[in-house]
Formats: C-alpha cells, structure tokens, sequence
C-alpha cells in the first residue's frame, strides 16, 4: 500500500458476485455504471494531488511559484497575488486561463515557471507501478499542466512505461479542466470511449464534465483537500460515482473485481 496515503476506501456495493470487496455505492448507478467495472477499456487520470498525494507538498510548491508569478507580473504583494490567484482559479478553472484572459500572457512562458520545482520530494511508488501494470487498459494523464512536468513527475514516480499519452493544458488549446471543451478534445483526440472510460481526480469538480459525457467518476480525496474546502464545494455529488483516499487500494480493488468477472465482455 502506498504509506502516502491512508483511509477508508469506498466503492462499489450491489454487486453481489464480488461479495469479498467492501463495496459501497456512493451514488445510484447511472447509465454509465456497471458494478463488475469489466467494461472499462480506459483510465483517465488527473496528475497533480491523484497520482501522488497532496501530503507530498508538490503541488504546494507549485501553488506557491504561481503566486510568486502573479505578484512579479502585476507589481503587487504577495497577499494581493494570492487573492487574485484564487479568484482566477475559482472563476476560470485554473489560474493560468485568467492569466491569459485578462493579462494576455504567454502560456509557455507561465507553464515554465511554475513549474520549476523539484520533483525530487516524490519518491518512486512501487505499489503504483504494480496496480498500473496489472489495470489492463488503456491509460492517459489528463493534466492542466504542462506535458513536461507531467513526464516529470511520472518519471520520479517510476509510471511512465504505463501510460500511453499525457494530454496537457497545451493540448487542449488552454480551455483547461473543468471547461467541457478540454473533455471533448481529449475524447476526440484519444477516440475515446466515454461509457467505457473512467476518470480520477483530486478535485472534484473536475468530474463534472467527464460525468456529463458519460464517463464513470472517482474522486480520489485529499486528507489536506485545500482546493475543495477553498471552494466549499461539498462530496457526495452526483458526479462523483465512486470516492476513495487510497488511489492505490482502489485500483487493486478494481483489478480483483475485473478478475471475479472474467467471462463478462467488455
Ligand atoms: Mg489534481
């Protein structure tokens, strides 16, 4: 198990073949629902705060390099540049969109600075790598960071050789999570099957979207959970189909239960 992380891991309940896994579901079935999970034929998964935890403090540097960015860019403090961060954050999905709306700025220039981090503080997770390599599927990062901090990143974690494209903010033209537009746009890139395609995110209002196309949800909570709680955005939403902690266990979880249902076509 990931030390990283730990909790309780919710999921699946109602599937009375797989009686062994403490399954629970957190919403009723939608359409997209199937409880053996066998009809997943892709993987979605958001980078920062999903693939390693927000514990790590990554992404808090990150968050920290994007305040400095704004605070040099506008001339103003850094308390100032924080407010004007979340403000962009909360109304345009992600604090590099309000940047190039209302500043016109570079977004490769942006991208490169605060991305300027040391990955060094993540260590290589075998346990990922063991529940990525036995998850048959197709498998993408998702990411409203740029594709080099994204190799970066799954490179430290030891990941890389798992996933078959990284599909970055640059890839959907800016109009990062949770714009619709950056859903379709990788559907269409990666022809994807959104009824067979299933998205975990940190944030999660960033399933909402991937929900609305069809696609099944996990919520993959953070014990800091600063974006939720600054946007006082509530769990158990309706796009949110499964939830859990521990990404690791919930996806060892999955594996079983597709293995408990071999005979189920996909
Ligand atoms: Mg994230």
């Amino acid at each position: 198990m990931c030390p990283w992380f730990s909790g309780h891991l919710t999921g699946l309940q109602g599937n009375e073949r797989a009686p062994t896994l403490e399954h629970a579901w957190i919403r009723p079935a939608g359409p997209a629902l199937k409880p053996n999970l066998n009809h997943i034929e892709a993987w979605v998964f958001d980078l920062d705060n999903t693939l390693y935890p927000a514990s790590t403090n990554l992404f808090a540097a990150i968050d920290t390099r994007m305040g400095e960015f704004i605070a040099t860019l506008l001339n103003v403090d850094a308390s100032e540049a924080r407010r004007i961060q979340k403000n962009y954050f909360r109304n345009y999905g992600m604090t590099l969109r309000g940047l190039m709306v209302n500043h016109a700025i570079e977004p490769g220039v942006f991208l490169d600075y605060v991305h300027a981090i040391d990955v060094g503080v993540l260590a290589p997770d075998p346990a990922l790598q063991s529940a990525l390599r036995r998850l048959e599927g197709r498998k993408i990062i998702f990411t409203n960071g740029s594709s080099t901090h994204a190799e970066n990143v799954m490179d430290q974690l030891g990941v890389a050789d798992h996933f078959e494209a990284i599909f970055d903010v640059a890839d959907a033209d800016y109009l990062s999570k949770p714009d619709p537009a950056a859903y379709r746009a990788l559907v269409a890139r990666h022809h994807l099957s959104p009824r067979a395609t299933m998205i975990f995110e940190d944030l999660s209002r960033n399933l909402a979207p991937a929900a609305e196309l069809g696609m099944t949800t996990v919520w993959v909570k953070n014990r800091t959970a600063w974006a939720e709680s600054e946007e006082g955005l509530e769990s158990r939403l309706d796009y949110v189909h499964h939830e859990t902690e521990n990404l690791v266990s919930w996806l060892e979880d999955a594996i079983k239960m597709r293995l408990s249902e071999p005979s189920t076509a996909r």
